[in-house]
């Protein structure tokens, strides 16, 4: 049976410099609180927690003058606030992807209206909404561009600058980018394709090799955004599609009138899950 592995499959650059960073980090200092999950991926929570990496969900929980990780996903400019009040150590490992989203919304926010398009509760989209002030609005669906016009329209704001979560599909952006554009017809409407190339790149790989065989399978976490955004790829172009974490989840699964399989996997997969995949259809 012919397996392929997307090139682009695991880590991308702003995960694999979280992860690497980190673990320099707890060897230097030995126990490292870190401000929710470091990746969305539990094998790689659980390495990390073995060498001193304890998560926690909120800052509050993290005793004064100690040591955090801000990962990369990034945090709200409050929680800066709050870890100077507590004397921490902040080691901010936000992807500079990310940083240059923050950045930007920093300087656009006296000015602008800034929509952030992006899913509502996911971590890098409350850390850019942090950044840009109250005049902000987070369009996750077509459903959400009429109530943001409405709080644009409380504001004395002329121009309207839109954004995005690094992770979101392509295609979806420019589908609300345009719906955008109709609703504020009178406003200066600045688009801004905050899109990962990484997650691009990944997004294509990922809808080419499904167009090519009849089964592919997606490794990542179950609650991570990127990883459902392939799955959702996978399963326009190809008939079986499984979204797993480990090898384990396909041991029940026939294989045997198969001739080839697919596989990709998000931006939090560690290369040893893919390759635990790889070598058991292998033998099969
Ligand atoms: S997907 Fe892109 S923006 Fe997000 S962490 Fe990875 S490299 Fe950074």
């Amino acid at each position: 049976m012919e397996v392929v592995v997307g090139k682009l499959a695991g880590f991308c650059p702003g995960v694999e410099n979280t992860v690497k960073r980190a673990k320099e980090i707890l060897q230097e200092k030995g126990t490292v609180y870190c401000l929710g999950e470091i990746v969305h991926n539990g094998q790689v929570i659980q390495e990390l927690e073995k060498i001193g990496m304890i998560t926690v969900e909120n800052i509050e929980e993290v005793p004064n003058n100690s040591s955090i990780i801000f990962r990369a996903h990034g945090e709200p400019e409050y929680k800066y606030e709050i870890a100077k009040q507590k004397n921490l150590e902040i080691f901010d490992l936000t992807c500079g992807k990310v940083t240059a989203i923050h950045k930007k919304v920093q300087r656009e926010r006296e000015e602008s209206f800034i929509i952030i398009l992006g899913k509502k509760k996911h971590p890098e989209v409350l850390g850019t909404k942090g950044f840009s002030g109250e005049n902000s609005y987070i369009v996750e669906s077509e459903d959400d561009i009429l109530d943001a016009y409405i709080e644009y329209e409380k504001t004395e704001l002329g121009r309207v600058y839109v954004v995005a979560q690094t992770t979101i599909s392509s295609k979806y952006f420019d589908i609300l980018a345009e719906e955008i554009e109709k609703n504020f017809i009178e406003a200066e409407v600045v688009i801004d394709k905050t899109i990962c190339n990484a997650t691009e790149i990944r997004q294509k790989e990922t809808a080419e090799i499904a167009k090519k065989y009849n089964t592919m399978i997606i490794i990542g976490g179950k609650n991570s955004s990127n990883t459902k955004e392939l799955a959702k790829i996978a399963e326009e172009n190809c008939e079986n599609v499984y979204l797993i974490e480990t090898v384990d989840e396909i041991k029940n699964i026939n294989f045997s009138n198969i001739s080839g399989v697919g596989i990709m996997a998000g931006a939090s997969t560690p290369r040893e899950s893919i390759n635990n995949v790889k070598i058991y259809i292998e033998s099969l």
